[in-house]
């Protein structure tokens, strides 16, 4: 489908997805929603957004292993990626400076060493908003009839084995 969807309407058996202006991008009897925060728009409830900003970094020697302790610090095989924030009810994608210090100084509290390296080269970042579920599990279930939604954002740290559950059936 090309296209950024606006709202989905119901015809006969089948759903119509619109765009901005009300024109069809496509018509089908099954829509599945796979669209993270932008489902909250298309009318999914029940999600909340969590602004999240991440860096990366190429170094010569990157971390041999991964470290999460709220923060983390993942090897790419090029250096290491690191982060990230979480604001929650923040839906702006802007790239924030004063993000990038607050995984910084996550950084340095628990790998000193590794944060000093990553302060002396070129720090790349991105920030998206993740759809976060009310109980942090992520979600796949029938909306409404011939419609379903998945989002896949939980805590790293949950103690939960369920990962798949029905919030809405059809
Ligand atoms: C900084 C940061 C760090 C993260 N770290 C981790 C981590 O360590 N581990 C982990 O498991 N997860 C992590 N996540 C979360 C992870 O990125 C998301 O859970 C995952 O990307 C969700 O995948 P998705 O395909 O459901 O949605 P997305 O990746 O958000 O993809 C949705 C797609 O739908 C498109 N879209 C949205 N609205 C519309 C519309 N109206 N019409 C058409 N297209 C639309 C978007 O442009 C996008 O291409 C992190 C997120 C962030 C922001």
């Amino acid at each position: 489908m090309a296209g950024r969807a606006a709202r989905l309407e119901r015809r006969g058996a089948a759903w119509r997805v619109l765009d901005d202006a009300g024109d069809e991008l496509a018509e089908a009897e099954t829509v599945v929603l796979a669209a993270g925060w932008g489902a909250a728009a298309l009318g999914m409830a029940g999600l909340q957004a969590v602004r999240g900003q991440a860096g990366w970094a190429d170094l010569d020697a990157g971390p041999a292993v991964g470290a999460a302790w709220g923060g983390y610090a993942a090897p790419t095989g090029e250096g290491v990626l690191f982060g990230a924030t979480h604001d929650r009810d923040d839906t702006d994608e802007a790239l924030r400076d004063a993000d990038d210090l607050r995984n910084l100084e996550a950084l340095k509290a628990v790998l000193p060493d590794l944060a000093v390296r990553v302060a002396s080269v070129q720090v790349h970042r991105h920030a998206a908003i993740r759809a976060a579920t009310r109980d942090r599990l992520p979600v796949a279930a029938g909306w409404r009839r011939g419609c379903s939604f998945s989002a896949g954002w939980a805590h790293a740290d949950s103690r939960r084995r369920r990962c798949w559950r029905t919030m809405w059936r059809a």
